[in-house]
């Protein structure tokens, strides 16, 4: 662990060394832009198996079979051969190995710029649709920056010092009835010009955000319901998200979707809960997919942080019925297949460190 750690460190330490190696007197130019967006779609515990349940499920058929190019990364953090989602989310994010629960900060717990930050700081536009809280490790890993990813209070007061411009997800609570400081964090994004609405005003499928503003929609007050009870919003808010983002900066911007609730049905060991969470996230990524198309100018990333429930496709499963069968109600170590799209995409062949995903973003992006 120890070495692999090292490995890493000095991978990252050399990076920049290398980038920085020109001619003498040679005109410094920035790196060329090589998509204009990026669409980060992030399965949260999705192995193989899982993307594997979800197309035999769906009589065979998948998105994923629209990539042109396929990976592998190495999901390991740097506290534990077997990272959690806030480790896992922070090496996209910030291109760092870090601690098992850790939020945008690195092992000395101090904060580390992210992606969105930096695409933010660039002019770009941001965004993020998920179907957990917006507190939760993935999405608080590209915003926040707390040693501890339970905090969710603290991490909330994150979306008032970055300036998102697509906001989707549920955790309403923590922004609104706050046992620490009483503020209105809602009412405070309010004020700031932020179109902001909820579930219990309006429906997912009514939302008409105005292009001049920020926009934020609640779809929970804790954590969004199941698909298989209901949740449908992934897809279209991740659609109303590009098509936003699209307006909101011509130099062009950066989405990060998630399905968050993969990971929940593999620690629940429910078989079925995968199943239905893994074909909802199929068919976003179908429409996701249906815009770089259009688009021609987007490169479109699928991956997850790492697998959940040490799941299989036991023998008795069939086309449209999985039986599916568990090692853990936890998550495990095997390495993570990533998918991309669009310009860019050849990048992502290969086997390669989580985050790598966070350096060849960059590189792509121009940045
Ligand atoms: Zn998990």
């Amino acid at each position: 662990m120890k070495k692999l750690l090292i490995c890493a460190l000095a991978t990252l330490l050399c990076l920049p060394v290398f980038s920085q190696k020109k001619a003498k007197g040679a005109p410094v130019s920035p790196p060329a832009r090589i998509a204009k967006n990026i669409i980060l779609l992030i399965g949260d515990g999705m192995g193989l198996t899982h993307i594997s349940a979800g197309m035999y499920f769906n009589n065979n058929q998948s998105n994923f079979e629209r990539f042109p190019v396929a990976g592998l990364q190495k999901a390991y953090s740097a506290s534990d051969l077997i990272t959690d989602s806030a480790a896992g989310a922070t090496a996209f994010a910030s291109g760092i190995k870090t601690y098992n629960g850790a939020i945008g900060v690195n092992t000395d717990s101090m904060p580390v710029k992210t992606i969105l930050e930096e695409a933010e700081e660039r002019g770009l536009a941001t965004g993020m649709v998920v179907t957990s809280t917006l507190t939760h490790a993935t999405p608080a890993s590209f915003v926040a920056h707390v040693r501890n990813r339970k905090f969710d209070e603290e991490i909330a007061t994150f979306f008032l010092k970055t300036e998102i411009d697509f906001l989707a997800g549920g955790g309403k609570k923590f922004f609104e009835q706050r046992a620490a400081d009483g503020r209105n964090l809602y009412q405070e994004l309010k004020d700031k010009g932020y179109q902001v609405s909820d579930f219990a005003q309006k429906n997912a499928s009514s939302l008409a955000p105005d292009p001049s503003k920020n926009f934020i929609y609640f779809s929970a007050d804790a954590d969004p319901a199941k698909a298989s009870e209901g949740r449908t919003y992934l897809a279209p808010l991740s659609v109303l998200a590009a098509n936003h983002l699209k307006k909101r900066s011509e130099k062009g911007f950066f989405l990060m979707i998630e399905g968050s609730q993969i990971d929940w049905g593999g620690h629940a060991n429910e078989s079925d809960y995968i199943v239905s969470e893994v074909v909802d996230f199929d068919q976003t990524i179908g429409k996701v997919l249906d815009f770089a198309a259009a688009d021609g100018e987007t490169l479109v990333i699928v991956t997850a942080d790492h697998e959940t429930g040490g799941y299989a496709i036991s023998p008795g499963s069939e086309l449209g019925k999985i039986r599916g069968a568990f090692t853990t109600t936890g998550h495990t170590a095997q390495m993570i297949p990533v998918f991309a799209f669009g310009p860019g995409a050849e990048l992502f062949a290969g086997v390669y460190e989580n985050t790598a995903i966070y350096t060849k973003m960059k590189q792509v992006l121009g940045f």
